[in-house]
């Protein structure tokens, strides 16, 4: 119950999937909980849930890809909760799915902008915040993809690749600070995300995932909260000898 016990965390992209399970998981072990998205109704209802489980929570719209708006979340979820510990860098997307000749510049920059610059925009501002707190926990949500590559999404690959090095390059540069940064990897987690690339598979959605099972060796797809338990032990004192390092939750995949 008590496993980040009176820190304050902010989670992007937390109204859905792996980012809700990150907010829910993080509240019931006594965080209290800046749930940011820019899916307002979805963030919303996570706030509601976590109120209604008597946890801590206040509801931010953020696009991680505006430098401006993750300036003022950050202050104002820094003066609601009086300091910030924990950042989540969840938020992201699996932008074009074309092969790499064929895409057009302002796809890949599309997606480039959430998945790096957003990761990159939300360090550099909560890393204030999170000294002034006399350290804290970075988890950058990375990917099976920032370890392996796949015929398919390059935009998406890349960026996951970059979240990976990213995460030890501010592991160093923060370390003396007391702010661990961690990657996590996940294989296909069953959220909407993934469920979208589903509905845009010739296939159909039910084969899809049947596919995506058989390619992990444990038999099926992971669950949102797969990652989140793993968000809440990164986040916790329990991993305080933990940093700049990769945690795979992956059903084998990596294995391999
Ligand atoms: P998801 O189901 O799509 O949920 C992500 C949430 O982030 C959505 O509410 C989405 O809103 C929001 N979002 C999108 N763009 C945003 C932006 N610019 N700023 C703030 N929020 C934004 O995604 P997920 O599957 O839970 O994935 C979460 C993270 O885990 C991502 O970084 C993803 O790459 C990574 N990951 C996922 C898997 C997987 O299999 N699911 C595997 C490996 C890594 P909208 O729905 O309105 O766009």
């Amino acid at each position: 119950m008590d496993r980040v016990k009176d820190k304050v965390a902010l989670v992007t992209g937390g109204g859905k999937g792996i980012g809700k399970s990150a907010c829910l998981l993080l509240a019931r072990e006594g965080a209290a909980v800046a749930v940011t998205d820019i899916d307002e109704e979805a963030g919303r209802e996570v706030v509601e849930e976590i109120r209604r489980e008597g946890g801590k929570a206040e509801f931010y719209r953020l696009d991680v890809s505006s430098e401006e708006e993750v300036k003022e979340v950050m202050a104002a979820a820094a003066d609601k909760f009086g300091k910030i510990d924990i950042l989540v860098n969840n938020a992201g997307i699996a932008g074009v799915n074309k092969p790499t000749d064929q895409i057009p510049a302002e796809e890949w920059d599309k997606v480039i902008k959430v998945n790096i610059n957003g990761v990159f925009f939300c360090t550099k501002h909560a890393v204030p915040y999170l000294k002034k707190a006399g350290g804290g926990s970075i988890i950058n949500l990375s990917s099976i993809y920032g370890l392996v590559g796949a015929p398919d999404l390059p935009a998406y690959h890349a960026s996951k690749g970059a979240v990976r090095l990213m995460s030890k390059t501010d592991a160093l540069l923060y370390a003396g600070d007391n702010i661990r940064v961690n990657s996590i990897h996940p294989g296909y987690i069953w959220t909407p995300l993934v469920e979208e690339l589903g509905e845009q598979s010739p296939d159909g959605k039910e084969a899809f995932r049947r596919a995506l099972d058989a390619k992990h060796p444990i038999g099926h797809v992971g669950e949102p909260d797969d990652i989140g338990y793993g968000v809440v032990y990164l986040a916790s004192d329990e991993a305080a000898f933990i940093t700049g390092s990769e945690l795979v939750i992956d059903g084998g995949y990596t294995a391999r």
